[in-house]
């Protein structure tokens, strides 16, 4: 039980600082609503998040004034998508149809992402950060309603009391699950280990993706390293860390070649993240008092690179729709479920297009006997020979379904 002085209040709680939360304290705070970010974590540091900050957020970051300051963060930009499937390389994307000042998606490490909005949210007068807040439960109101959360920090236990409480605290998200919203699994087949290999700077082939029957690794650009991302069937990590570490240098170097000269990097199991893959959606995403956002209402897959950038999406969507109601202290339950009708399509849309791919590329690669013959998907050649359509593709890709424009104020 948290003491007296211990209990604080403030007019929006978000819990969680990732793109979902920090986007959404910030639009909010920046709008005037007294907003405090709790966030588990003592840093932003952590090597999981995603890389990819697409054209709709830098689009978003462009609106708010922030993108040159923004792309002054170490990061790549990838104007184009290809991939290696077995032995042919495949074409899939071309950003050059959009604006200049966001025609790519830039590569850039998510804490790099987060410790720049955090920095600007900090200067806004009614932001408030904290670090090591670990939320444990809500607190409810005799009326049924949310009415703020409780949590520990290494001050000891904490409530904050709030007029509306967001839930941006991912996948496995404690608020969602306190607030008993029901959720709908959409299946996901794969698990990820994640990894780093040292990269040699000059003139590597930054495909995105190397393909080979039974094995898929994903190959992220970080300048001088690769990030990489070893996909197996959901559940297999158990069995292959059982193995010496030298059979899973040797799986993967037998699939992505160019990761051979510094395969060493990867010294032991320790070096190598077991990352679980989630495909699920929340059937409500509020009650009175509490909504949920980003992957807390959507747990989005790695496929795409799209689930940071919807988590963006909806916080804009999220402030443009509640923040003059918040700084008014009128928001009702009504007021929270526009924002679930608002990204329901988008979400769904994307969600399909993750579920698609996962079953129609990623399982038929993974089940495949090492030493088949792979064969490029129609579809994929298909994209390969016509470039206008990986413009279209990457357009999609880079924009989503309806994108969000940044309409919330400015206090
Ligand atoms: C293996 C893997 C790789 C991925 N790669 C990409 C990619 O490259 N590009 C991409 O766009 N998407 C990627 N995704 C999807 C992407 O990670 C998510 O869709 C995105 O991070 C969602 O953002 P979010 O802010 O909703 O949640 P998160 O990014 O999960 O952020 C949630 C935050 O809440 C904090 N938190 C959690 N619980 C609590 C608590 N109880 N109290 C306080 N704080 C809490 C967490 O520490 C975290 O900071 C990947 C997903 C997986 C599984």
């Amino acid at each position: 039980m948290a003491s007296e002085a211990n209990t604080t209040g403030t007019q929006c709680c978000i819990v969680g600082g990732g793109p979902a939360g920090m986007m959404l304290g910030y639009l909010l705070a920046r709008a005037g609503v007294k907003t405090v970010v709790l966030e588990k974590h003592g840093d932003f540091l952590r090597d999981f998040r995603g890389d990819t900050v697409h054209p709709s957020t830098l689009r978003i970051m462009d609106e708010l004034g922030l993108l040159d300051a923004f792309l002054e963060r170490p990061h790549q930009k990838l104007r184009t998508l290809s991939a290696v499937f077995g032995a042919e390389r495949v074409q899939l994307g071309d950003f050059g149809g959009l604006p200049a000042r966001y025609a790519f998606i830039a590569m850039m490490p998510q804490w790099e992402f987060l410790d720049f909005l955090s920095g600007r949210a900090r200067s806004l007068a009614a932001f408030t950060l904290r670090m090591q807040a670990n939320v444990t439960g809500l607190i409810v109101g005799a009326d049924g309603r949310v009415a703020g959360v409780r949590g520990s920090s290494p001050e000891g236990d904490f409530e904050l009391r709030a007029d509306c409480t967001i839930g941006c605290d991912g996948r496995h998200s404690t608020v969602r699950a306190a607030a008993g919203l029901a959720v709908e699994g959409l299946g996901a087949p794969i698990d990820v280990l994640w990894f780093r290999v040292g990269r040699d700077p000059a003139g590597q082939d930054s495909s995105l993706a190397r393909v080979a029957p039974g094995h898929f690794v994903v190959t992220i650009d970080r300048g001088d390293y690769w990030q990489c991302a070893f996909v197996i069937p959901k559940g297999g990590a158990e069995a292959l860390q059982g193995q010496d570490i030298a059979v899973f240098r040797e799986q993967v170097v037998a699939t992505a070649a160019l990761l051979a000269p510094h395969i060493a990097d990867v010294r032991s199991w320790d070096d190598v993240k077991l990352l679980t893959v989630a495909v699920d959606r929340l059937l409500q995403w509020s009650r009175p008092g509490l909504l949920c956002i980003g992957d807390a209402a959507h747990a989005m897959s790695p496929i795409g690179g799209v689930g940071i950038n919807l988590a963006v999406q909806d916080a804009v969507a999220a402030a443009n729709l509640l923040a003059e109601k918040l700084r008014a202290g009128t928001v009702t339950e009504a007021d929270l479920d526009e924002v679930r009708k608002r990204r329901l399509w988008p979400t769904k849309a994307t969600q399909a297009m993750q579920v698609t791919i996962q079953n129609n590329v990623l399982v038929p690669v993974m089940s495949a006997d090492v030493g088949a013959e792979l064969h490029v998907p129609l579809p994929m050649r298909v994209l390969t020979a016509v470039p206008v359509l990986q413009r279209l593709l990457a357009r999609l890709l880079g924009m989503g379904v309806r994108p969000e424009h940044v309409r919330s104020p400015v206090a």
